[in-house]
């Protein structure tokens, strides 16, 4: 079979497995998505040849939520490097939920890593830019050029997140009193808000996470889009905390380095070869999408990407 007919078999066949299974709940604390349809489910895969396979609602938009923390980590990296983001930052798992408090008062906000709220806003608090529109034009540009498109903010969910987010300005306000965040609280949290809000469809982010199994290289605009050796700090990340307090059930079942967002969408790296990318608005108690992680799951195993299934010589 070729390449091409593999991966949209694996597609398919996770698409049609799935397809009925309705488990979980959309997240309720963002009023805006509350309002998805539960049913859309969507699939893609982008190989690092640039070869592409999608089924179901892949074209569909949704807001990208915390999958963004994956992309403005690589801006944060490409301002200041990878030793002070590991300062700045951390890269240690809390296993604490995405917004908890309490992981920030246990470590005084150190200890943190850059896809819980806390590390994520500090994260987007060292973002270089004299104002804010240019700290918001380098954010929206690193997703942009993961992405090979021009994107949009979904205003709705912009504003619904904006009037409900009292929570990560707090988060924000509190790293500030122990000095673990390096911009002003609020006008962070505001554009931490703005990029998660971002819409993008499941080809869209099979492409960003392409471009991560890829060296960072976009495949599809064949564009260098960070420098490669932020990469595996990047996915080492995503491998121990991309879906939360569940990231050691994840990383046992699947092996991949992956990111979840409370939008329904994951994105998971097998790096060298793809970047898969699913999406579905229920999620489970963790906040990760019931069936995108069932159908990433699925094809991973079809497409025998676990790179710790070694086989004996
Ligand atoms: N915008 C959401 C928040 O900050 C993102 C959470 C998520 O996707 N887990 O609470």
């Amino acid at each position: 079979m070729s390449k091409t007919n593999l991966y949209q078999s694996a597609v398919d066949g996770a698409h049609k497995k799935y397809r009925a299974t309705r488990e979980g709940r959309n997240a309720d604390f963002i009023p805006a998505l509350a309002k998805m349809d539960p049913k859309l489910f969507g699939i893609a895969l982008v190989g690092v040849d640039g070869k592409r396979a999608k089924a179901g609602d892949a074209d569909t938009q949704f807001s990208i939520q915390s999958i963004s923390k994956v992309f403005t980590l690589a801006c944060a990296l490409q301002a200041v490097g990878d030793e002070a983001v590991l300062e700045m930052v951390g890269a240690d798992a809390t296993g604490q939920a995405f917004n908890s408090i309490m992981a920030i008062e246990q470590t005084k906000g150190k200890e943190m890593n850059a896809f819980v709220n806390p590390g994520a806003i500090a994260a987007t608090s060292l973002i270089k830019g004299k104002t804010k529109a240019e700290k918001w034009a380098r954010i929206l540009g690193i997703h942009e050029a993961f992405a090979g498109r021009k994107l949009k903010v979904n205003q709705e969910v912009y504003k619904s997140e904006t009037d409900t987010n009292e929570r990560n300005r707090a988060i924000a306000v509190l790293m500030h009193s122990y000095k673990r965040l390096y911009s002003d609280p609020l006008v962070t949290t505001d554009l931490y808000t703005r990029q998660c809000s971002l819409s993008v469809t499941a080809s869209d982010l099979a492409v960003m996470a392409a471009t991560l199994a890829n060296g960072g290289k976009n495949p599809v605009t064949g564009r260098q889009v960070i420098d490669h050796k932020y990469v595996p700090r990047i996915l080492s990340v995503m491998a121990t905390a991309g879906l939360y307090d569940d990231s050691g059930i994840w990383l046992y079942r699947v092996g991949l380095p992956a990111k979840s967002g409370v939008g329904g969408g994951i994105i998971a790296v097998a790096p060298g070869r793809f970047g898969i990318a699913a999406f579905s608005p229920p999620v489970d108690q963790a906040g990760n999408s019931v069936r995108a992680q069932k159908a990433i799951e699925h094809i991973a195993a079809a497409l025998g990407a676990n790179p710790y299934n070694t086989r004996p010589l």
